[in-house]
């Protein structure tokens, strides 16, 4: 399968996890990738990887959470390859504890990279796509947006957000041939993760970081998604753990 060669593709959160493993495996179709995370640096060790693929790579240091750097990027790809293809916005974080105890500003921290770091890349993309009728979407939402749970109100709260505004967006583009989706991985082993198990407050939970998933099985499923961007999922919460998904990304077990 080829359907990336030669594709612009934008990833954020491309430095590690579900984001690196994704990068390595579009890699194979031979795209352009850039890739993002706050440092540039920490994009390095995808970088290479890719490169040593068959894919172009560029890795660029911005936090999603700053809307001028957000449009100087996205200008910036747009001025030196003239589109993007496949905007995948990846980066999230979370931030466990009561609202209680949650600062104000610890919990506008979160909804400012998990909503506004989607707002920023897409309010600065969407334009040049609409231009050209084409381009697919992929917001990195949870499962977590309809599953609320103990001390998990900012990430939830915020993936929730997120996916409202991806649905609400497939509205504004539904007459054009803008895609967009909304992708949750499913319990991923990440740094993400390993964080949140390691929190005092959520000691008690049933399960364990190292009982998630591979970040390559959810990478597989959203590198199917962004080269065949299916009709009939754009607008639609896409999960790796619905059945009819993982079937259609040829998922095994
Ligand atoms: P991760 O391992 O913690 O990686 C997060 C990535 O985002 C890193 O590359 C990080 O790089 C980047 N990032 C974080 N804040 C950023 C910011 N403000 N600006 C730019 N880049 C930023 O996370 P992950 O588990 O792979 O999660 C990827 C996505 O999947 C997230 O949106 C997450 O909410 C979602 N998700 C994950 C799971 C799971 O079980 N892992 C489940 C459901 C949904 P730097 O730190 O270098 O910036």
């Amino acid at each position: 399968m080829a359907g990336l060669q030669d594709k612009v593709v934008l990833l954020t959160g491309a430095s590690r996890g579900i984001g690196a493993a994704t990068a390595r495996l579009m890699a194979e179709d031979t795209p352009t990738l850039i890739l993002c995370a706050r440092t540039a640096e920490a994009n390095a060790e995808t970088k290479a990887a890719v490169e040593a693929i068959g894919a172009r790579a560029e890795s660029h240091g911005f936090d999603v959470s700053d809307a001028d750097a957000a449009k100087a990027l996205v200008d910036d790809v747009l001025a030196r390859h003239g589109r993007i293809d496949v905007l995948i916005n990846n980066a999230g974080s979370g931030k466990m504890g009561s609202v209680a105890d949650v600062p104000p500003e610890d919990y506008l921290a979160v909804q400012r990279v998990n909503i506004m770091g989607p707002y920023n890349m897409i309010y600065a993309a969407l334009p040049s796509m609409l231009e050209r009728d084409a381009g697919t979407i992929i917001n990195l939402t949870s499962a977590r947006a309809f599953i609320p749970d103990r001390f998990y109100a900012a990430y939830c709260s915020s993936k929730a957000a997120l996916l409202s505004m991806t649905q609400c967006l497939h509205f504004d583009v539904q007459d054009t041939n803008v895609k967009i989706f909304a992708f949750s991985p499913g319990f991923t082993q990440t740094d993400m993760v390993r964080e949140i198990y390691a929190s005092k407050v959520f000691r008690q939970a049933a399960l364990t970081a190292d009982e998630g998933q591979p970040p390559e099985r959810p990478a597989k499923v959203l590198t199917w998604l962004a080269r065949e961007a299916p009709d009939d999922l754009a607008g639609q919460h896409v999960q790796v753990q619905f059945n009819d998904i993982s079937r259609r990304a040829g998922l095994e077990g």
